[in-house]
């Protein structure tokens, strides 16, 4: 993967839209376009207060940074991190305004619980390699705080989970470089989905323009020939 330049940044938050449906993405990122619904209103109250407070807080060993701006010319991505909490540790890494050396470990704060599907896992685990460009580190680990259960999710960052996040943000980089939002696949997720006003999935199973003046010519043909 080469190295983007800061015009060509996607938001590191689409990434769980794209996993959601690259359509939604492309409509949210690429025209702009955004529609609320009680899901997307959960989440914003739920990051409002993970954001409360001071952005940053010690507590013996334990410091905790909150909204922290993170990026990867790598990846091609910019966003920012909920929570990273660092622990005290000696062969960890130094940071500008804090003495000692620290381990990083993001943590995300997520409305509802665990998911079938990755998009949770793969917005943390960019995160974390946005963290790792950033701070010259490696992260092993992080979390996702779910506030259903009320519980985190601890996550490893696998070889495996690192390629996907690179194939994915791959994948949107293409589509955003060629100015296309995705067409629709209209399925079960649309119920859920916040822009299915704004998308008309099942306009996708009406026939193209192309395919109705098609069939249109083909009546008047047969028409004359009666
Ligand atoms: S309505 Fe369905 S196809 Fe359209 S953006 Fe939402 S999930 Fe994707």
């Amino acid at each position: 993967m080469s190295n983007y330049p800061e015009d060509a940044f996607l938001q590191l938050s689409g990434i769980q839209h794209f996993i959601f449906c690259p359509r939604q993405w492309g409509l949210i990122h690429l025209e702009q376009q955004w529609a609320e619904n009680v899901r997307t209103t959960e989440g914003k109250i739920l990051h409002e207060r993970a954001h409360d407070g001071s952005l940053s807080e010690k507590r013996g060993d334990l410091l905790i940074l909150r909204d922290l701006r993170v990026h990867s010319h790598r990846l091609g991505v910019s966003g920012a991190c909920d929570v990273v909490e660092f622990y005290a540790c000696r062969d960890g890494i130094s940071l500008a305004r804090w003495e000692g050396r620290w381990r990083p470990f993001p943590v995300e704060y997520k409305r509802g619980r665990p998911k079938k599907h990755q998009a949770d896992v793969l917005q943390l685990c960019a995160q974390a390699i946005c963290l790792e460009e950033m701070l010259c580190c490696t992260i092993e680990a992080g979390a996702i705080y779910y506030a259903e259960i009320k519980r985190r999710q601890e996550v490893y960052f696998s070889p495996e989970l690192r390629k996907t996040v690179e194939e994915t943000l791959s994948q949107m980089q293409d589509y955003a470089a060629r100015g296309h939002t995705p067409r629709a696949k209209p399925s079960r997720s649309c119920n859920a989905c916040s822009m299915i006003n704004i998308c008309l999935p099942k306009l996708r199973r009406c026939p193209s323009a192309q395919s109705y003046l098609c069939s249109a010519v083909e009546e008047v043909r047969i028409c004359e020939n009666f």
